[in-house]
């Protein structure tokens, strides 16, 4: 009797096959078929303060009736703008509804490499908010951009800062980090980037071939956040390592005076849904709420069934281009702790303001 080759056994041939396909990535858009609990989140159990904004481009008007349908007290305007233009805004805002909006300041970083320009930055704040912002914004041109009067690129932990974290906590307003990016990127866009389709769509995001690596500017940044426990940071988008909950866990852990924001960070935390639980659970008095995204019904409806249910696999809120190909699990947050995320934490930040 001869021997079958393995290959035509039936149940091998089975197991082995591969597909080999050319239907293009951007056509695909597989359905769910999976059946389990849908709870829609209309309103928000608690109302909800909005810590991580840009309303530059909006019509206060629009974005109030906005958060009247979806339970938002407050949002926090991070304005994008910069000198004249960002105290216009700041009056813009406060006009509409000094209540229900409050402004961050963007770090200026305009006339860097002329002397002076340190000194010049705190005074930039003491205007901000003398004209009525709440903390200060640095962003992740800090660290790959920005170069110092001697053309060298300006470290994150560079001391000439100093002063302006120390500015921060005499004015008892807090600082928002926002460097860095997801780790997919800093590496290539190819065809293993868990990220292919978003950086696809947004090359320019990619920060593959940057001077320093993610770890490098996370460091930097720990360094800072350590060496002025008197000032208060927000870490922005889970502190930027949502990836590595036990990294940002540590991070908490060491610096009482760190805060962070969920902003944007739904898809990476809702795929993880123990280790997000738990985290929640752990550091319910330093997360706080945020979206970073334009204010729309069912974006912030998203949020709120992330938060508050334990439906399963569905669609994180997202720009456009989304963020992977994956969908996220709720998360059934305790009263307690959606109080804290959704309002308390925020309020404490700003009780002085
Ligand atoms: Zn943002």
């Amino acid at each position: 009797m001869t021997e079958k080759p393995a290959n035509k056994d039936p149940f091998v041939a089975m197991v082995t096959a591969r597909a080999d396909v050319n239907l293009r990535l951007s056509d695909f858009h597989p359905r769910s078929m999976l059946l389990t609990p849908v709870h829609e989140v209309n309103r928000p159990k608690f109302p909800v303060i909005d810590y991580h904004n840009h309303l530059d481009a909006q019509e206060p008007r629009e974005v109030l009736k906005i958060m009247d349908e979806c339970g938002i007290e407050k949002i926090v305007n991070i304005t994008m703008l910069t000198g004249e233009a960002a105290l216009q805004m700041i009056r813009k805002y406060h006009t509409a509804s000094p209540d229900r909006f409050a402004t961050y300041g963007w770090m200026d970083w305009s006339e860097v490499q002329s002397t002076g320009f340190f000194q010049r930055s705190v005074e930039r704040l003491e205007r901000l908010v003398e004209r009525g912002a709440c903390g200060l914004k640095i962003w992740k041109d800090l660290g790959t951009l920005v170069k110092d009067g001697d053309g060298k690129l300006l470290r994150i932990d560079d001391e000439r800062l100093d002063p302006l974290y120390e500015k921060a906590a005499e004015l008892s307003v807090p600082i928002m980090y926002h460097i860095a990016d997801p780790d997919a990127f800093f590496l290539p866009i190819d065809a293993t980037n868990e990220r292919y389709e978003e950086l696809a769509a947004h090359p320019e995001w990619s920060y593959h071939n940057s001077h320093f690596g993610k770890l490098e500017l996370l460091a930097q940044r720990d360094r800072v956040i350590e060496a002025h426990p008197k000032t208060t940071f927000v870490g922005a988008h889970v502190a930027e390592h949502p990836e590595d909950l036990a990294y940002v866990s540590k991070l908490l852990d060491s610096n009482p005076n760190l805060y962070v924001d969920i902003g944007a960070r739904c898809a990476e935390l809702g795929r993880q849904p123990y280790t997000a639980r738990e985290f929640f659970l752990k550091y319910a008095d330093r997360i706080l709420f945020g979206t970073d995204l334009i204010p729309e019904v069912n974006m912030y409806r998203l949020h709120y069934r992330f938060l508050e249910t334990r439906d399963e696999y569905f669609e994180y809120p997202s720009h456009a281009s989304r963020q992977g190909r994956w969908n996220i699990y709720g998360l059934f947050l305790p009263d307690d702790v959606l109080r804290k995320v959704y309002r308390e934490n925020a309020i404490r930040l700003h009780a002085r303001h």
